[in-house]
């Protein structure tokens, strides 16, 4: 009782913390925006905010400028077009690339560098979070105040006595039960490992193997008319959900005198529902699941409760992509690749971070990739995982 309540004065408290800072984030930078967009001029982004370093000696510099590429507006998407790569703001002296920061080209694996959603303002990439942040409308930064609420029980203290656990299967099903219980619509466990965590992460596997992996049905109606206010809001009610889960998930583990913490910020939600066998990493750079396609959003507890881990799953997402063009097409900018690219020693499918953030954060954090791709229209997945696994049955089968 006395944790709960100390958990609710220490959330009140960040909300008044949060909404001051939310209220005066770049007033006049959005008063310039809204002038711009209006008439047709550009804001120089390097007016506002604090400064940000140069790149290094020998750094690519960021070019946020759109790329080439054949445009095509899927007729399932409701806006009439999408919104103009022509932007409403300049930098006139870029910071380090953000494919420089995320690892793009580097053969040697290594944590990934927190990057965007940071709050971080002097962040290389500072100047379009000032941006993205200060450009919010009024609903929206309620929505992101109501889902700032949730985090007053991420973390806190476990009770004295431990439930034995010693029937990790027995433990499992009861969790997942529970995760279910509280409105996921898929849940897996997976092990924690390195390439979950940012640098800004404190969590370690000697304290918290095991990653509780869940996810979050989308409004499929509000995310085909992104990028727009609608599918924003409806956006942060899901993470509102996400979050919700998680915190009320720890808690109820570390009730049983068990260490659990909300694994949100500086979290890497997809490395870790692909290990928890939740779906596979798409073109788009988001997770494809066999059920929902991309219509969910990723939330996770990390703990030490012994649980039994789920496999990664093969549902034939790469072979998919490989022919599909839907999101490259469809991206505004063109900032999809259509191929895999090496990325902290893995070859992996990639989005090239500078070329989508502007659009990302001119356009109320875009998603249009993620509404146009044929697996997110519900039932489709399941057909298409069947036909490729079967073919690939086969194939295997005739070279042995
Ligand atoms: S969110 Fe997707 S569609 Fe939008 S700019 Fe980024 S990659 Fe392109
Ligand atoms: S739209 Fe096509 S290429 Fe892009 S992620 Fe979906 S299936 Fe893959």
């Amino acid at each position: 009782m006395r944790e709960r309540l100390r958990q609710d004065i220490g959330g009140i408290r960040q909300l008044l913390t949060s909404s001051k800072r939310h209220w005066t984030t770049g007033r006049e930078l959005r008063k310039e925006f809204l002038t711009a967009r209006r008439t047709g001029r550009k804001i120089v982004l390097d007016d506002f905010g604090p400064p940000i370093p140069a790149p290094e000696p020998g750094q690519e510099a960021a070019d946020f400028s759109p790329k080439p590429g054949v445009d095509r507006k899927s007729h399932f998407m409701k806006l009439q077009a999408y919104p103009s790569i022509d932007y409403a703001f300049t930098v006139n002296n870029p910071p380090v690339s953000g494919n420089v920061i995320n690892g793009l080209g580097e053969t040697e694996p290594r944590p990934a560098s927190p990057i965007f959603h940071t709050w971080q303002f002097g962040h290389p990439m500072g100047k379009l979070e000032f941006l993205f942040q200060g450009i919010r409308t009024r609903g929206e930064w309620i929505a992101l105040l109501k889902r700032q609420w949730n985090t007053r029980r991420f973390t806190g203290e476990k009770a004295a006595e431990k439930i034995p656990g010693d029937d990790p299967a027995a433990m499992t099903a009861q969790i997942k039960a529970l995760t279910e219980k509280l409105g996921a619509c898929m849940v897996g466990i997976a092990p924690l490992t390195d390439d979950m965590l940012t640098e800004s992460l404190p969590l370690s596997q000697a304290e918290h193997p095991y990653i509780i992996s869940f996810g979050v049905e989308m409004d499929r109606e509000a995310s085909l008319h992104a990028p727009s206010e609608r599918s924003a809001l409806t956006i942060q009610a899901e993470y509102r959900g996400t979050d919700r889960i998680s915190a009320e998930l720890a808690q109820h583990i570390r009730d049983m005198g068990w260490d659990a913490q909300a694994a949100i910020h500086g979290f890497l939600q997809i490395p870790a529902a692909v290990e928890a066998g939740l779906g596979q990493l798409g073109k788009h750079g988001s997770m494809i699941s066999k059920d929902l396609g991309s219509m969910y959003r990723l939330g996770a507890v990390a703990t030490n409760l012994p649980l039994v881990l789920d496999a990664p799953e093969d549902i034939g997402v790469d072979e998919f992509c490989a022919r599909c063009q839907a999101c490259t097409t469809n991206c505004p900018p063109h900032a999809i690749f259509d191929t895999k690219q090496m990325v902290r020693g893995r070859e992996r499918w990639y989005v090239d971070f500078d070329t989508c953030i502007p659009y990302f954060v001119e356009n109320h954090g875009c998603g249009i990739c993620i509404g146009v791709c044929p697996w997110s229209e519900k039932g489709r997945g399941e057909t298409f995982s069947l036909k490729i696994m079967a073919k690939k049955a086969k194939l295997a089968g005739a070279s042995e």
